[in-house]
């Protein structure tokens, strides 16, 4: 028997078969889950419909989390259709381009507040609006970066929005743990997908990062799958408000080996 037999999970932040949220909803078919699918916008139905349909998955729903009328539209229809949920992911990130090259200074108001909008109040929104769906024992989960707590040049603002990101997770906890429901963020490792190819000089980061990680290997979307199942199952029953680093060990690394013995 699979590890979320009998659970419902929505997945929101599909793009294309490079998405995290992908590695995620294989993951949680493989055991067992029943998959909702959001995905931004009408340009990439055609990529994220096909997906979802080798998944047996025929809950796919557009929502630009930027719009509250949008999340009102799926939650109703999640409703319609499952009645409960057990499982929320948000898989969402945006900055503009413009904001991650270059001194973090030069960040333009408007450009910090969109990227607060769609990375970080977005979770608060998605969880607030599907907070009347979540079965008990259900978890609710983001996907951070350690350049909320250490500098990555060029990562800029987004690295402010994941600390922000990060701390939602917790007062999220102490909200939802009133109604024996979980929060935890997935620190990930540099992945290629569409969002971390916006990040300036990313090619140069994702080389150094398996140099300098302990497990010397770069992380795949399966890797952060298969830790979303563990924070989504009751294998996790006890633990909230944690940020799960999924990341060959980088983030205990002070000092980069360079081959020393
Ligand atoms: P991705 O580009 O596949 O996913 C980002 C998703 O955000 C896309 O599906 C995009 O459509 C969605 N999105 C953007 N604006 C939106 C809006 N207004 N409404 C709804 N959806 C919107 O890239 P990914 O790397 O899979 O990113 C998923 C999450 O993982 C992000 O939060 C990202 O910051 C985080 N993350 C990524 C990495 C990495 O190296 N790839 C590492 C750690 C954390």
């Amino acid at each position: 028997m699979g590890l979320l037999e009998g659970k419902t999970a929505l997945i929101f932040g599909l793009a294309n078969k490079n998405s995290i949220a992908w590695g995620v909803a294989q993951a949680f078919k493989r055991e067992g889950a029943t998959i909702g699918i959001s995905y931004a916008g009408e340009i990439l139905k055609r990529r994220v419909e096909p997906l979802a349909e080798s998944i047996g998955c025929d809950f796919v729903e557009e929502c630009d989390v930027s719009k509250d009328e949008d999340i009102e539209s799926v939650v109703a229809k999640a409703k319609k259709r499952f009645g409960k949920i057990d499982i929320l992911v948000h898989s969402i990130g945006f900055a503009n381009r413009d904001e991650l090259r270059g001194p973090f200074y030069n960040t333009s108001r408007e450009g910090f507040h969109l990227a607060m909008d769609i990375s970080v109040y977005s979770f608060v929104a998605l969880a607030r609006a599907f907070q009347p769906l979540m079965n008990p024992g259900g978890a609710i989960l983001t996907m951070t970066y350690a350049g909320s707590v250490k500098v990555t040049p060029n990562y800029n603002v987004m690295g402010i929005a994941k600390a922000a990101l990060e701390a939602s997770t917790r007062y999220l906890a102490y909200d939802f743990g009133k109604q024996n429901v979980r929060v935890n963020a997935i620190s990930a490792g540099p992945i290629r997908t569409l969002a971390a190819a916006g990040v300036g000089g990313f090619k140069t980061m994702y080389k150094a990062f398996e140099e300098m990680a302990p497990l010397h290997e770069n992380i795949t979307t399966e890797d952060v799958g298969n830790a979303a199942i563990f924070l989504s199952s009751d294998l996790s029953a006890r633990t909230t408000g944690e940020v799960f680093y999924v990341d060959s060990g980088y983030n205990i690394m002070g000092v980069p080996g360079m081959g020393i013995e």
